[in-house]
């Protein structure tokens, strides 16, 4: 069969799949493409949903103003529900393909309880949250992550009260470790937010949290940002190997022939750092697919990222590259009460990670000795007056 005889059909109309569509026409790719969106609407950014939507910026962040160009057929509304052999079960009907791009990304976890508890995931979550968010509404956020920090924000700057309740010692204790995390604590006092750690929530009721232990929180609004798992559900009885995601090789190959995955859905081999990762970052779902593009046509290329992630939260910018988790030593660069800081991972002489707060050239540069593995001096590191490039030894 030729390419323009086959038919690939992108499960999941995200960022991911929508980049993924884009890249396989950059290259020419003339083959029929069918995408698959459980939501009924075109592919949207979410970044903005916790930042400039929910402050009331914009109402609309849709990726791509019109999609007729790429020549695909754009299925909206529509869910895959199981994989066949050679085809995808939706709840509207079978799809058959050649090969298979899973693109479905993550959806958030929910606690238990019958109360009512909101998320932020999608524009429909968000536009229904910004709605409550009314002056003096009472917020109670459960998870100082990303999301909870972010939305924490939004909330407070229109003028509800709001509470975040977090089960760690610390706000992102397990994004980037609860020493770097606890640097961001103060912030939610700054901004009038009520920050309660330590404090794991039992379940959701009418009205409120209770709390492991005992105790009562009351609240209008509750939302559980607790974090998010693969949504691949749907691929359970299937033969594709699933791990925490899923699970694909270094060219983003499932364990199926002619099956593949991209983005938040996706625990790829990293060469690089040398064990299955799953990241939950834009950069990813950008980037990933000019990968994958090319790997379906046949120009075979590893996709081994550094991983990059930013937030935007009580009025600062923080960035991250890198992994923290196989390093041995943190060096601060600069007074993490100030309002330029960097916390710096090293692995024995080299830089593996790089959280930044308000120091986005640190961010660039930190970003290539991680990516080119260069020994660095822990004493410059170290040193905010010097460049951080010129930690190179
Ligand atoms: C509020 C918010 C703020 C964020 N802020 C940042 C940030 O500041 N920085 C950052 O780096 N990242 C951020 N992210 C993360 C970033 O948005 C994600 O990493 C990115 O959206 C992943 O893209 P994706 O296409 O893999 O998955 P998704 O965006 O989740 O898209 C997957 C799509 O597949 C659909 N789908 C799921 N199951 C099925 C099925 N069975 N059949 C068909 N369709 C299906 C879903 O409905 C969804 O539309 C944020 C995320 C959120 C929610």
């Amino acid at each position: 069969m030729t390419a323009s005889q086959e038919r690939i059909v992108v499960a999941g109309g995200g960022l991911a799949g929508l980049r993924t569509v884009e890249e396989l026409r950059g290259l020419g790719y003339p083959g029929a493409i069918t995408v698959l969106g459980a939501e009924s609407r075109a592919p949207y950014d979410r970044p903005p949903l916790s930042k400039r939507l929910m402050a009331g910026e914009v109402d609309d962040t849709t990726l791509r103003a019109e999609l007729d160009s790429l020549g695909a057929e754009f299925r909206f509304g529509e869910r895959a529900e199981r994989l066949g052999d050679g085809a995808v079960q939706t709840d509207r009907g079978e799809r058959p393909f050649d090969r298979l791009v899973i693109a479905t990304g993550a959806r958030p976890i929910a606690l238990p309880g019958p109360g009512r508890q909101r998320f932020l995931r999608t524009i429909d979550d968000a536009l229904a949250l910004r709605a409550a968010l009314v002056p003096g509404a009472r917020l109670i956020v459960i998870g100082a992550g990303w999301i909870g920090a972010e939305l924490a924000t939004a909330a407070a700057g229109r003028g509800c009260t709001v509470t975040v309740v977090e089960a760690a010692a610390a706000p992102l204790a397990g994004a980037i470790g609860a020493e770097v995390g606890a640097q961001t604590a103060p912030w939610y006092a700054e901004a009038g937010v009520e920050l309660l750690l330590g404090q794991a929530v039992e379940s959701v009721q009418d009205g409120g949290l209770a709390l492991a232990g005992g105790g009562f929180l009351a609240a209008e609004v509750i939302v559980t940002a607790v974090g998010v798992r693969p949504d691949v559900a749907w691929l359970e009885s299937s033969a594709v190997k699933l791990e925490n995601g899923v699970a694909v090789d270094e060219y983003l190959r499932a364990s199926v022939p002619g099956v593949y995955a991209v983005g938040d859905c996706a625990a790829f081999w990293s060469c690089r750092f040398g064990r299955r990762m799953r990241t939950e970052h834009w950069d990813g779902a950008l980037r990933a697919p000019a990968v994958l593009a090319a790997n379906l046509t046949d120009l075979a290329r590893p996709y081994d990222p550094v991983p990059y992630f930013w937030s935007e939260q009580f009025g600062r910018m923080l960035q991250y590259v890198g992994d923290h988790r196989g390093a041995d030593r943190l060096i601060w660069r600069g007074a993490t009460g100030g309002p330029r800081w960097a916390a710096c991972w090293l692995a024995g002489e080299r830089l593996v990670a790089v959280l930044t707060v308000g120091l986005p050239r640190d961010l660039q540069q930190g970003r290539r000795l991680i990516e080119s593995g260069t020994a660095v001096d822990a004493g410059r590191v170290a040193d905010l007056r010097v460049p951080l490039r010129e930690s190179a030894r």
